[in-house]
Protein backbone atom coordinates (compact mmCIF):
# COMPACT_ATOMS: atom_id res chain seq x y z
CA UNK A 1 0.00 0.00 0.00
CA UNK A 2 1.12 3.50 -1.05
CA UNK A 3 2.78 5.58 2.30
CA UNK A 4 0.61 9.09 1.63
CA UNK A 5 2.46 11.90 3.89
CA UNK A 6 0.74 15.33 4.45
CA UNK A 7 3.12 18.48 5.09
CA UNK A 8 0.55 21.20 6.53
CA UNK A 9 1.49 24.81 7.06
CA UNK A 10 0.74 28.09 6.34
CA UNK A 11 3.62 28.73 4.02
CA UNK A 12 3.01 32.43 3.94
CA UNK A 13 5.00 32.51 1.72
CA UNK A 14 6.66 29.18 1.13
CA UNK A 15 10.63 29.45 1.37
CA UNK A 16 13.27 27.40 0.62
CA UNK A 17 13.52 25.95 3.94
CA UNK A 18 9.73 24.44 3.46
CA UNK A 19 10.81 23.20 -0.35
CA UNK A 20 13.51 21.33 1.30
CA UNK A 21 11.24 19.46 3.72
CA UNK A 22 9.25 18.86 0.47
CA UNK A 23 12.19 17.84 -1.13
CA UNK A 24 13.04 15.33 1.53
CA UNK A 25 10.19 13.53 2.07
CA UNK A 26 8.57 13.37 -0.99
CA UNK A 27 12.19 10.86 -1.35
CA UNK A 28 10.64 9.45 1.99
CA UNK A 29 6.84 8.51 0.69
CA UNK A 30 4.99 7.79 -2.63
CA UNK A 31 3.17 10.75 -2.10
CA UNK A 32 3.25 14.04 -0.34
CA UNK A 33 0.29 15.97 -0.04
CA UNK A 34 1.15 19.59 1.21
CA UNK A 35 -1.99 21.08 2.65
CA UNK A 36 -2.29 25.38 2.96
CA UNK A 37 -4.11 25.78 5.94
CA UNK A 38 -5.81 28.77 7.37
CA UNK A 39 -4.29 29.62 10.82
CA UNK A 40 -6.86 31.55 12.76
CA UNK A 41 -3.96 33.00 15.33
CA UNK A 42 -2.25 34.24 12.33
CA UNK A 43 -3.14 37.19 9.81
CA UNK A 44 -1.79 36.44 6.51
CA UNK A 45 0.07 38.53 3.43
CA UNK A 46 -1.23 36.06 1.18
CA UNK A 47 -4.35 34.63 0.43
CA UNK A 48 -4.77 30.88 0.59
CA UNK A 49 -4.98 31.14 -3.33
CA UNK A 50 -1.77 32.81 -3.64
CA UNK A 51 -0.07 30.74 -1.36
CA UNK A 52 -1.00 27.56 -3.23
CA UNK A 53 -0.45 29.33 -6.68
CA UNK A 54 2.94 29.98 -5.49
CA UNK A 55 3.48 26.51 -4.11
CA UNK A 56 2.51 25.56 -7.17
CA UNK A 57 4.97 27.30 -9.56
CA UNK A 58 7.85 26.39 -6.84
CA UNK A 59 7.00 22.68 -6.58
CA UNK A 60 7.40 21.87 -10.49
CA UNK A 61 8.20 19.07 -11.24
CA UNK A 62 7.54 17.17 -7.70
CA UNK A 63 5.01 15.14 -7.32
CA UNK A 64 2.68 16.57 -4.84
CA UNK A 65 -1.17 17.05 -4.46
CA UNK A 66 -2.90 20.17 -2.76
CA UNK A 67 -5.26 18.42 -1.32
CA UNK A 68 -6.80 17.82 2.04
CA UNK A 69 -7.72 14.37 1.23
CA UNK A 70 -8.21 11.44 3.21
CA UNK A 71 -6.24 8.58 3.07
CA UNK A 72 -2.47 10.06 4.46
CA UNK A 73 -1.08 8.15 7.33
CA UNK A 74 2.22 10.85 8.10
CA UNK A 75 2.00 14.41 9.00
CA UNK A 76 5.09 15.82 8.33
CA UNK A 77 6.70 18.58 10.04
CA UNK A 78 9.88 20.45 9.93
CA UNK A 79 11.76 21.50 13.36
CA UNK A 80 14.11 24.51 13.79
CA UNK A 81 15.15 25.37 16.79
CA UNK A 82 14.20 24.49 20.12
CA UNK A 83 11.54 27.28 19.68
CA UNK A 84 9.54 25.06 17.03
CA UNK A 85 9.45 21.83 19.41
CA UNK A 86 6.71 23.14 22.23
CA UNK A 87 3.89 24.24 19.49
CA UNK A 88 5.26 21.21 17.28
CA UNK A 89 4.90 18.61 20.15
CA UNK A 90 1.49 19.79 21.61
CA UNK A 91 -0.03 19.73 17.86
CA UNK A 92 1.33 16.68 17.33
CA UNK A 93 -0.40 14.73 19.92
CA UNK A 94 -3.45 16.59 19.56
CA UNK A 95 -3.52 15.53 16.54
CA UNK A 96 -2.49 11.85 17.72
CA UNK A 97 -5.48 12.32 19.96
CA UNK A 98 -7.78 12.96 17.35
CA UNK A 99 -6.29 10.55 15.01
CA UNK A 100 -4.09 7.93 16.21
CA UNK A 101 -4.26 6.56 13.16
CA UNK A 102 -1.52 9.25 11.61
CA UNK A 103 1.71 9.46 12.57
CA UNK A 104 3.46 12.33 12.86
CA UNK A 105 6.87 12.58 12.00
CA UNK A 106 9.38 15.16 12.17
CA UNK A 107 12.35 16.38 9.62
CA UNK A 108 15.28 18.26 11.14
CA UNK A 109 15.65 21.64 9.28
CA UNK A 110 18.66 21.71 6.97
CA UNK A 111 21.36 23.41 8.91
CA UNK A 112 21.22 25.79 5.89
CA UNK A 113 17.60 27.13 6.48
CA UNK A 114 17.53 26.46 10.62
CA UNK A 115 17.18 30.40 10.95
CA UNK A 116 14.49 30.44 8.00
CA UNK A 117 11.05 31.51 8.68
CA UNK A 118 8.26 32.81 6.68
CA UNK A 119 7.85 36.05 8.99
CA UNK A 120 11.56 36.53 8.81
CA UNK A 121 10.89 36.87 5.07
CA UNK A 122 8.58 39.16 5.04
CA UNK A 123 9.81 41.72 7.60
CA UNK A 124 13.05 41.95 5.08
CA UNK A 125 11.21 42.07 2.04
CA UNK A 126 9.13 44.88 4.09
CA UNK A 127 12.08 46.78 4.73
CA UNK A 128 13.09 46.42 0.96
CA UNK A 129 16.17 43.48 1.52
CA UNK A 130 17.14 41.26 -1.10
CA UNK A 131 15.42 37.73 -0.23
CA UNK A 132 16.03 35.74 -3.35
CA UNK A 133 18.67 33.51 -1.49
CA UNK A 134 15.48 32.40 1.02
CA UNK A 135 12.75 32.03 -1.27
CA UNK A 136 12.10 31.15 -4.57
CA UNK A 137 12.02 33.35 -7.71
CA UNK A 138 8.03 33.67 -7.99
CA UNK A 139 7.64 34.22 -4.05
CA UNK A 140 10.68 37.21 -4.35
CA UNK A 141 8.38 38.74 -7.13
CA UNK A 142 5.13 38.37 -5.64
CA UNK A 143 6.59 39.73 -2.61
CA UNK A 144 8.19 42.44 -4.22
CA UNK A 145 4.69 43.43 -5.87
CA UNK A 146 3.27 43.32 -1.95
CA UNK A 147 5.76 46.06 -1.22
CA UNK A 148 5.08 48.16 -4.62
CA UNK A 149 1.50 47.80 -3.23
CA UNK A 150 1.83 48.92 -0.06
CA UNK A 151 0.26 45.35 1.39
CA UNK A 152 3.51 44.48 3.12
P1 LIG B 1 2.65 26.98 10.61
O1 LIG B 1 1.83 28.22 10.66
O2 LIG B 1 1.88 25.71 10.49
O3 LIG B 1 3.73 26.92 11.65
P2 LIG B 1 4.69 27.46 8.60
O4 LIG B 1 4.42 27.73 7.17
O5 LIG B 1 5.38 28.54 9.38
O6 LIG B 1 3.32 27.06 9.18
O7 LIG B 1 5.55 26.14 8.73
C1 LIG B 1 5.08 24.89 8.28
C2 LIG B 1 6.04 23.79 8.73
O8 LIG B 1 7.32 23.99 8.14
C3 LIG B 1 6.28 23.75 10.22
O9 LIG B 1 6.42 22.39 10.61
C4 LIG B 1 7.58 24.49 10.41
O10 LIG B 1 8.28 24.08 11.59
C5 LIG B 1 8.32 24.07 9.15
N1 LIG B 1 9.32 25.04 8.73
C6 LIG B 1 9.20 26.37 8.59
N2 LIG B 1 10.35 26.94 8.19
C7 LIG B 1 11.26 25.92 8.08
C8 LIG B 1 12.66 25.85 7.74
N3 LIG B 1 13.34 26.96 7.44
N4 LIG B 1 13.24 24.64 7.75
C9 LIG B 1 12.55 23.53 8.07
N5 LIG B 1 11.23 23.53 8.41
C10 LIG B 1 10.60 24.70 8.42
Amino acid sequence: MPTIAMYPGSFDPVTNGHLDIIKRSSRMFDKVIVAVLVNSAKTPLFTVEERVAMLRESCNGLTVTFAKQKGATVMVRGLRAVTDFENEIQLAHTNFAMMPEIETVFLATAIKWSYLSSTIVREAAHYGQDVSRFVPRNVERALIAKREAGEL
